[in-house]
């Protein structure tokens, strides 16, 4: 490729020899006044990652609470414990809820508010009796905020919250929780929330465990572009260590029905592709890069796989948490339009689970 961007030769240089860049690189790709040039070295990455297939799974979201002791001020979706709104799905009700997805489910993706009064054993049976009744399926569940709330709350270690679960069928784990790795804007948006030291303690033990684990950004609210940056690095030095993430899902924060609404714009699309692409390429010691459909729509994760991405995600069947902040996509996608949108984007569709094994 011919750069008009001339920043962005020896960026590129250093990508195709298997370089990191630095912080000051990656602020000039967010700057870059050249997208499709951004687009086109993320894309090397991918391409020498996955050639040209792009992951989807045949999955079900199961978001059993909305009851949260938390109350992060960006979230729409969290009730306090008594609120009428308030729901807590019944183990009948989740396993009824799976049944209904069918025997082709691969993945169950499992999260949920921090409840305050709900016992231990709630969600070891949940996970011991989706492995008894559906032993096809594997289970991706609990971010590293429930972890710990579960840990604080039941007097346990996370070592031993992490046993009692992967005893009882948990597979491996979400991302989520992560947020922005910044103090600064944690004490903002999510005060009693864990920061990036217990949440990257809590990864850390997983891998050990050989539990692995995605991570995810939410970008889009009151955080800086270097705390973006940083937040990447962070990651980056962690999966340097452990080895252990699969997957990194960067996701766009939807301002309706939160304290928000008015006053921030949700993220342009050329913002939410550029992040995509930068994740691409700091990340290069991730496997994949996911452009989750639920927030960026199904027409923007599409033109992200020619930014990096790898992977649209899921079916999902009835999503609950985005759509509690306006989100006004599907809830849900059938699997032959998942395939039509990877096959039009030039790329070859493959069907995987939660592990990323390929079911070709
Ligand atoms: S973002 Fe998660 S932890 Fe925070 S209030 Fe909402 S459900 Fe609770």
């Amino acid at each position: 490729m011919q750069f008009k961007d001339e920043r962005l030769i020896p960026i590129f240089e250093k990508i195709k020899n298997g370089g990191n860049i630095n912080k000051q690189e990656a602020l000039h790709i967010l700057h870059s006044p050249f997208p499709l040039e951004v687009a086109f070295m993320a894309r090397y990455v991918k391409l020498k990652k996955s050639q040209k297939k792009v992951y989807y799974v045949i999955n079900k979201h199961i978001n059993y609470t909305n009851i949260c002791i938390s109350r992060c001020r960006f979230c729409a979706y969290s009730k306090d414990a008594g609120d009428r709104d308030g729901y807590t799905l019944s183990l009948d009700e989740i396993l009824k809820d799976i049944a209904s997805a069918g025997k082709r489910l691969r993945e169950v993706h499992i999260v949920g508010g921090l409840h305050p009064h709900l016992r231990f054993s709630y969600y070891t049976s949940m996970l011991e009796n989706i492995k008894k009744n559906f032993p096809y399926v594997q289970i991706k569940a609990f971010t590293a905020v429930e972890i710990a709330h579960f840990a604080n709350l039941y007097g346990m270690t996370f070592k031993q919250v992490l046993e009692e679960l992967r005893n009882a069928g948990l597979d491996s784990m979400p991302g989520g929780g992560a947020e922005i790795f910044s103090e600064r804007v944690r004490k903002k948006l999510f005060p009693r929330k864990i920061g990036y030291e217990q949440w990257s303690e809590i990864h850390r033990i997983a891998h050990s465990m050989n539990i692995p684990t995605n991570a995810t950004m939410l970008f889009g609210h009151i955080e800086t572009e270097e705390e973006v940056v940083e937040h990447l690095f962070k990651l980056r030095d962690l999966q340097d260590e452990t080895g252990g993430f699969l997957c990194f899902i960067p996701l766009p924060f939807h301002p309706w029905n939160t304290i928000f609404e008015g006053k921030i714009k949700k993220a342009t699309a050329l913002k939410e592709l550029k992040i995509i692409a930068l994740s691409r390429i700091i990340l290069n010691n991730f496997p994949h890069i996911k452009a989750y459909w639920i927030m960026l729509s199904p027409q923007v994760s599409q033109i992200a796989l020619n930014f990096g991405a790898d992977d649209m995600d899921g079916t999902i069947c009835e999503e609950r948490i985005t759509h509690a902040a306006g989100a006004i996509t599907p809830s849900g996608l059938k699997e032959n339009t998942i395939r039509n949108l990877i096959k039009k984007s030039g790329f070859v569709p493959m069907e995987r689970d939660a592990l990323y094994h390929e079911y070709g």
